[in-house]
């Protein structure tokens, strides 16, 4: 390590969170924001969902992706935003001090805070315990889009997609695309996981949808030739291919934090935050989807807006290290509590709600205790995947410091 470089804000990853940050962040007069993003070009992954519809809501009409990122590139660089791309943050330092890697070398960076922004990616297959032969030809998504629409390639002609979420439906759209139609569409859950409204959309695409399948297994030698599994009935199904895509299970890119000094959440599996958005090293602010698995794009942008508030009031007025309690998920139907810390103070700007997710369908009272009392309390009827908000745990409600716990009702 030679040099020391500075900056006031450095946001790690120019996603959508990432630059939405930025932009908002300059927009409060923070000066000195610097977004750093290892791939060639900043925009993270709407650069390679080569589909509708990206921006409604935060640029007022529908964009395929890639002109949704260049349309958030083009608002973080005319607010004032400086970008530096091809640069990857290898280390997270105590008090906003960053690891750097760039084309000249090593380096590290002095901030006074620092954004996490480093999104969220699919399951590979090894975490997804795949079964079979490990043949060529198996990929996620995401790496599917980035060929056909960054590269212009056409890995497949007939492949067969794994998973039934929102990215999922979207494989069928990147399949057509690129001139390749899906085999088969195939979900081990009991049901599909995308909303009702889309669920025909294999059907119109002729594309044949199977739920409920087990032992799933890959076969080929050299490239993928097949892939079975056992259906509803008992019944083994052999499905020919030349592909299979993994789609969906996504998971926050959480390497970084692994080798910090940060702690992560085994629920969300991304840092643990307090409800200003501050990891436990108050210096480090996150935001998008490395939150929590998964948001959409409007919804990262948006969230990115409220964070850029509380780090230009943090920027000026520090809360500092403050007493806390926790709270958590002490359902096992109930997979994550976000966020995972109350800091005890009434500092202003704190999120008004609770995010949460459930691994199973569940129909019940969700409720917050905290030394015996319920602090919370909500009716939920939900799915995997599924978007739930509740109240934010009220201070007044808490009493003296203890942890909060939270379970639902059936
Ligand atoms: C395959 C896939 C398909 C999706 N399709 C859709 C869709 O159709 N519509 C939708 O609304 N949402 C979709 N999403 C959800 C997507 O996460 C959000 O749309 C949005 O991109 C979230 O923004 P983000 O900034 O949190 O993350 P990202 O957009 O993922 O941005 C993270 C950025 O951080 C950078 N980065 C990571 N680590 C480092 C590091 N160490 N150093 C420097 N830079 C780093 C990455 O290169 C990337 O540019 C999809 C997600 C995936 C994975």
């Amino acid at each position: 390590m030679s040099d020391v470089l500075n900056c006031n804000v450095a946001i790690v990853g120019g996603g959508t969170a990432g630059l939405a940050l930025a932009t908002a962040l300059r927009a409060q007069g923070v000066a000195d924001v610097v977004v750093l993003e290892r791939d060639v070009e900043a925009g993270g992954v709407p650069r390679h969902c080569g589909h509708y519809p990206f921006g409604i809501r935060e640029l007022g009409r529908a964009f395929k992706g890639p002109d949704y990122a260049r349309a958030l590139v083009r608002n973080a660089k005319a607010a004032g935003v400086e970008i530096r791309s091809g640069v990857t943050v290898t280390a997270l330092h105590p008090n906003a001090r960053l690891g750097l890697n760039t084309a000249e070398g090593n380096v590290e960076l002095q901030a006074n805070r620092v954004a996490l922004c480093t999104g969220v990616r699919e399951s590979s297959r090894a975490q997804r315990f795949l079964s079979g032969t490990r043949p060529q030809g198996v990929l996620t998504t995401g790496a599917l889009q980035a060929m056909v629409y960054l590269n212009g390639k056409r890995p497949f002609k007939r492949p067969v997609i794994l998973g039934s979420e929102l990215v999922s439906f979207s494989a069928i759209m990147t399949c057509r695309h690129g001139g390749m139609r899906a085999a088969a569409m195939i979900e081990e859950g009991p049901r599909v996981t995308v909303r009702n409204f889309m669920r025909p959309y294999a059907a119109l695409k002729g594309v044949p949808l199977f739920t409920g399948a087990r032992d799933l297994r890959i076969h080929g030698h050299r490239e993928v030739e097949a892939i079975s599994f056992t259906n509803r009935r008992g019944v083994t199904e052999m499905i020919e291919t030349d592909g299979v895509i993994i789609s969906g299970q996504f998971r926050p890119e959480a390497a970084l934090l692994h080798a910090s000094h940060l702690d992560v959440d085994a629920g969300t599996g991304g840092p643990v935050i307090d409800q200003y958005g501050r990891a436990t090293d108050p210096s480090y602010f996150v935001t998008g989807n490395l939150l929590r698995p998964v948001e959409t794009s409007g919804w990262c942008w948006r969230e990115a807006g409220e964070t850029a508030r509380r780090m230009a009031r943090d920027l000026s007025d520090p809360i500092g290290r403050v007493p806390f309690v926790c709270q958590r998920s002490v359902d096992p139907a109930l997979r994550f509590v976000l966020p995972q810390r109350i800091a005890l103070t009434d500092a202003a700007g704190a999120m008004t709600q609770m995010q949460m997710r459930v691994s199973e369908p569940v129909s019940g009272h969700l409720v917050a205790m905290a030394a015996g009392n319920t602090v919370m309390s909500q009716f939920i009827d939900s799915r995997p995947e599924r978007r739930i908000l509740t109240p934010m745990v009220s201070l007044s409600r808490l009493g003296q410091a203890q942890d909060v716990e939270v379970k639902i009702l059936r």
